[in-house]
């Protein structure tokens, strides 16, 4: 069916319902209303849905301003309605995501790859070369088996899961479904907990839902622990314990990471003035994870540090703040990062080898250290002598890549003594993992401080 055939249809059929504005559009209500009805009219037996979503629109929209990011986003629209004329129906479903419904008679694999070359292709903008990259979920249904609305759902699925897993592509399979609804739950309930018996979001934090525990960084040239690792928990009163991996990248998705993140850096801060005053060490460092939406806004961040700062009392070059590879971000952060270095705190690349930053960009950026990525020590000892040969060299190249650029390194990860024996070999000084401890409450680190080293 050809645009003008669409146009006529969004006429016709849903001349009650509403259009976009922005993008002239019909929105999600009435996309899926003139979706449902070309179907039946048609007769269309099979039908594709395929929901995109471009990435990072958030980051682009906070660099660009938002009267530019509304331009880009009517030219996305504008864009898509003419090269896929061939699409039964498209429409805005909310922000950046838009929706596009085929006929059984499109080669799915060709508009997937027609898709990837449309963002690619840069976008001129007020001046401005944009060039966007999208995601995308896939979901495909016999008409007569599935309500329209259902199959939406299952590529919005997907498309969750891409976003969650790193893929640009996703095609929907049923557990993906599940997947979507625990993380909605865990969205839902992480809001209710920040929020329920308090109006003041400090204090919900405080509250014993949420705590930090503790995983010591041995060093063994000095043969003493030196730091320890904050780690996020919640404690849900109904679900129990819910794994950082589950609700971190919730928390981020539903904006609430920088608060979360400034209560942890409090927190951390404090727990450690404590442990110096009760052990009398006070060289004890602290490694506090940032996520990075909370460089999203450098001035909450920074003010974040600062606080934990005084309110703790602790010097700041006993903090490290640890920071993931993301290439997105790492650019932006640069700014932000020498000012948190020019306050004396540290800066750690974390699970370094499992992201995309160049040797240039690290080279760019204000680092005192990078953390081993536990996938690598996993593989040192493993009994397939392929495998642990190939885990040798890599590790052999990140201490090597560590010493040319002047940065420490601590080993996670690290849970067997023959591990131990392997990276202690190769230089490893600073090493966290199960062989030492496991993260511990703040109320164990005094006595494991104060336990003889074996
Ligand atoms: P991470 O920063 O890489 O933290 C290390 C994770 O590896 C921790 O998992 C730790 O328990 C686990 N680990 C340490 N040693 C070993 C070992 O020898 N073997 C194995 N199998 N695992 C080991 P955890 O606490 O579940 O945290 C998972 C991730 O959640 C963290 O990975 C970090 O990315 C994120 N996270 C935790 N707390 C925070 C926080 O306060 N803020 C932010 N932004 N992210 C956090
Ligand atoms: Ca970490
Ligand atoms: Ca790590």
């Amino acid at each position: 069916m050809e645009v003008d055939n669409i146009q006529s249809h969004i006429e016709n059929d849903i001349q009650d319902h509403q259009i976009d504005t922005l993008t002239n559009l019909p929105n999600r209500t009435s996309g899926c209303l003139l979706a449902e009805s070309i179907l039946l009219k048609n007769n269309v037996p099979k039908v594709h849905v395929i929901v995109l979503e471009i990435s990072r629109f958030g980051q682009i929209s906070d660099s660009v301003g938002n009267t530019l990011a509304d331009k880009i986003l009517s030219k996305v629209a504008k864009r898509l309605s003419s090269v896929f004329c061939n699409a039964l129906c498209l429409y805005r479903t909310h922000g950046d995501h838009f929706c596009l419904v085929f006929n059984d008679d499109v080669n799915l694999l060709e508009e997937v790859s027609r898709l990837t070359d449309f963002a690619q292709r840069p976008f001129a903008i007020s001046g401005n070369v944009i060039v966007l990259s999208i995601r995308m979920g896939i979901a495909s249904a016999q008409v007569k088996d599935q309500a329209f609305l259902d199959t939406m759902h299952a590529a919005e699925a997907a498309l969750h899961y891409a976003n969650n897993n790193g893929l640009k592509v996703s095609v929907f399979e049923p557990f993906m479904l599940d997947k979507a609804k625990k993380s909605h739950q865990v969205a839902n309930d992480l809001r209710c907990s920040l929020t329920t018996n308090s109006h003041e979001l400090y204090n919900a934090i405080n509250s014993d839902e949420f705590y930090l525990v503790y995983q010591p960084i041995f060093s063994k040239k000095q043969n003493k622990v030196t730091g320890f690792e904050a780690l996020l928990r919640w404690n849900h009163p109904l679900r129990g314990a819910v794994t950082p991996n589950e609700f971190i990248h919730v928390a981020e998705e539903i904006g609430v990471m920088d608060v979360l993140g400034a209560w942890v850096l409090r927190k951390a801060c404090l727990d450690i003035v404590n442990l110096h005053k009760l052990s009398e060490i006070d060289d004890v460092m602290v490694n506090i994870n940032v996520s990075p939406l909370q460089f999203l806004d450098p001035e909450l961040l920074m003010s974040s540090i600062e606080e934990a700062i005084t309110e703790s009392g602790i010097s700041p070059t006993l903090i490290r703040i640890e920071i993931t590879e993301s290439s997105e971000f790492m650019h932006s952060m640069a700014s932000t990062l020498q000012k948190i270095r020019a306050l004396g705190c540290q800066i750690a690349i974390d699970d370094f080898g499992t992201g995309y930053s160049s040797i240039v960009k690290l080279t760019t950026l204000p680092l005192n250290m990078l953390k081993v990525d536990r996938s690598f020590v996993f593989q040192l000892d493993s009994q397939d002598p392929i495998k642990s040969q190939q885990a040798l060299m890599i590790a052999r190249g990140v201490y090597g890549l560590a010493d040319a650029l002047g940065l420490s390194v601590i080993t996670e990860g690290v849970e067997t003594k023959e591990q131990l024996a392997i990276v202690t070999n190769l230089g490893a000084d600073l090493i966290q993992g199960f062989y030492f401890a496991k993260p511990m409450l703040e109320s164990e680190m005094f006595n494991y401080l104060n336990q003889p080293v074996n």
